[in-house]
């Protein structure tokens, strides 16, 4: 059966912790497309080995080597080609985070492999569908290399176990690093402040603002609170000062998926719609009815967003209640 390698980032992750959803995702299609093996950066555990073993994963290869800690992704590069060429891994699946990509280009290079990014389904002939053009077309790609690196939209798919658990074993590697991956250390990691939202990427529902919120994203916060949703915005939005960059979406922004996206005073600029436009049902709340969202909109509500959003966000809290 075909080899599936699969990154796991747990470099300052306590011991003990969940696996995240997105880690589950992959590991759900490594285990429909061949046999998974992770390749894990940072501590193992008797939980994350009960967890891998579910989903099918026998082989668990791990450096703690402090190198893959103390510098930007190369290391963590090289670490990952390393294990591709000891292993024979026909596919590696990553994240399709900032980072994922990054360490997809580097691995592309290394290997001399294809890489299909933003893929957001994948059959067992590992054949990638991706969205392209801003989200214009779905086109369906197989790489052609020995080995294929591919960075995984999230939400795509339904975490589903093994059909037959294993017992995850352990296997600790060293890899000599690259001279050039250690050219940019680490001086200082600064946590960013808990929002108790979920992540923007992972969320299966985003409420989203832009430019009609006039600075105000008081109704948008208050929606996402109702569903358990993650906040994004437009970049009009973040380029404003109204909300961080890091919650943009769109082609200079975050990429998502999510299973709902709900955009409210936001045109639906075609860079917009590049980083959402594949999210599985989409609803817009503009007052224009000619704005270009309502294109892609499976559902649109014309009227005022500060009318619209506090009556939705009122009714959800009293049919939870
Ligand atoms: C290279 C490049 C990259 C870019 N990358 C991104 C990106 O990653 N993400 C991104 O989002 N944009 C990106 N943009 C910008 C993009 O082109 C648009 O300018 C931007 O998306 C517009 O944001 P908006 O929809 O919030 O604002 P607008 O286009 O101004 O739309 C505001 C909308 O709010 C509606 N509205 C106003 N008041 C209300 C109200 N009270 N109730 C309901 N609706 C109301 C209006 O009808 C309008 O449709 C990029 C542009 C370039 C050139």
């Amino acid at each position: 059966m075909a080899t599936i390698l699969l990154f796991l980032d747990r470099t300052g992750t306590a011991a003990g912790s969940p696996l995240s959803k997105v880690s589950e995702e992959l590991l759900t299609l490594a285990h429909t497309a061949g046999e998974p093996v992770v390749a894990l950066a940072g501590p193992s555990d008797d939980s994350l080995l009960e967890q891998l073993g579910r989903h099918g994963v026998s082989r668990v290869l791990v450096s703690e080597q402090p190198e893959l800690n103390d510098y930007l992704l190369a290391p963590k590069a090289d670490f990952l080609a390393h294990m591709v060429i000891s292993t024979g891994a026909c596919a590696v699946l990553l994240e399709n985070s900032a980072d994922g990509k990054d360490l997809a280009g580097r691995l592309g290079i290394a290997l001399s492999a294809g890489v299909i990014t933003d893929v957001v389904g994948l059959d067992s002939e590992l054949v990638a569908e991706k969205s392209v053009l801003a989200g214009e077309y779905n086109v369906r790609a197989r790489v052609t290399t020995a080995t294929a690196i591919l960075t995984v939209k999230a939400n795509i798919v339904d975490v589903v176990a093994a059909e037959t658990p294993v017992t995850a074993a352990v296997e600790t590697v060293e890899v000599p690093f690259d001279a050039a991956s250690q050219q940019v250390r680490i001086v200082q990691r600064s946590p960013r402040a808990v929002s108790g939202r979920p992540a923007l990427e992972d969320a299966r529902v985003v409420v989203a603002g832009g430019r009609g919120l006039d600075g105000d994203f008081g109704p948008v916060e208050q929606l996402a609170d109702a569903l358990g949703a993650a906040v994004g915005a437009s970049r009009a939005a973040t380029d404003a000062g109204w909300i961080d960059h890091a919650f943009q979406v769109g082609q200079t922004g975050k990429t998502v998926s999510p299973q709902l996206y709900i955009s409210v005073g936001i045109s639906g600029a075609i860079q917009q719609k590049a980083g959402m436009q594949t999210s599985k049902v989409i609803v817009a709340i503009n007052n224009d009815e000619d704005s270009p969202v309502f294109e892609i909109a499976d559902f649109g509500i014309v009227g005022d967003l500060f009318e619209v959003l506090p009556q939705a966000t009122a009714e959800i809290l009293r049919r939870r209640a």
